[in-house]
């Protein structure tokens, strides 16, 4: 099983690769992580890549072709690739790395969230810097340690209001084209985003099903 994992800015890719990564013994590949590791490490490619995240905008296709080759070719196991087809040219280039690599793609699964629920989402989004568990909270009395594990919890540098707004508009202007190139692949799946993450992981799981 190779799924692609699609949705606006939000929708809550990181959470349900999280569910699906250990229901399915799957490989999650966030490109988004890959990038904030790289900012972490304080290179200077990092120094660039985060004017950019920070802004709203997107790495270039080059740079993240380049990256996420290693890591597809390091892994025997299904991948979930989250955030990533986020162009057309990049869905090309996952096509082709694919089949120079002997896979193939199973699953595109489409989470639907209403615009209306994206940025109040966005902004409400906290990560534990311990256990990686992504949560929301309530904005006036925002908690400050994790209720799974007690870690301590931080807001991603590009979950501000402005950055938010933006990351919407370049997801309409360059990522939902990506939903009409695998439209009609016969791999093409949507589920509705504005529910618990319980019911969404249930619906992904029911849909998976049903493309074989
Ligand atoms: P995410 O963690 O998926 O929300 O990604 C956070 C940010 O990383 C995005 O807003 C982009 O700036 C950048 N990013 C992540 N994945 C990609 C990608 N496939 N192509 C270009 N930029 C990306």
């Amino acid at each position: 099983m190779n799924i692609v994992l699609m949705g606006c800015p939000g929708a809550g890719k990181g959470t349900q690769s999280a569910k699906l990564q250990q229901k399915f013994d799957l490989q999650h590949i966030s490109t988004g992580e890959v990038l904030r590791k790289e900012i972490a490490s304080g290179s200077e490619l990092g120094k660039q890549i985060a004017g950019i995240i920070n802004n709203g905008n997107l790495v270039p296709d080059e740079m993240i072709a380049s990256m996420l080759e290693n890591k597809v070719k390091n892994t025997e196991k299904g991948i979930i690739f989250d955030g990533f087809p986020r162009t057309v040219a990049q869905a090309r280039v996952l096509d082709e790395m694919m089949k120079r690599l002997g896979r193939d793609l199973t699953h595109v699964v489409m989470i639907d969230l209403p615009e209306g629920e994206v940025i109040n989402r966005i902004c409400s989004r906290r990560q534990c810097k311990k256990c990686g568990a992504i949560l929301h909270v309530d904005i006036k009395a925002p908690l400050a340690n994790c209720p799974v594990c007690e870690g301590e919890l931080y807001t991603r540098a590009d979950d501000t209001p402005q950055s938010a707004k933006h990351r919407l508009e370049v997801y309409h202007r360059d990522t939902l084209p990506v939903k009409n190139y695998y439209l009609n692949s016969g791999k093409y799946v949507e589920v509705k985003g504005d529910q618990t993450p319980e019911q969404v992981f249930e619906d992904i799981v029911k849909v998976l099903e049903k493309v074989k």
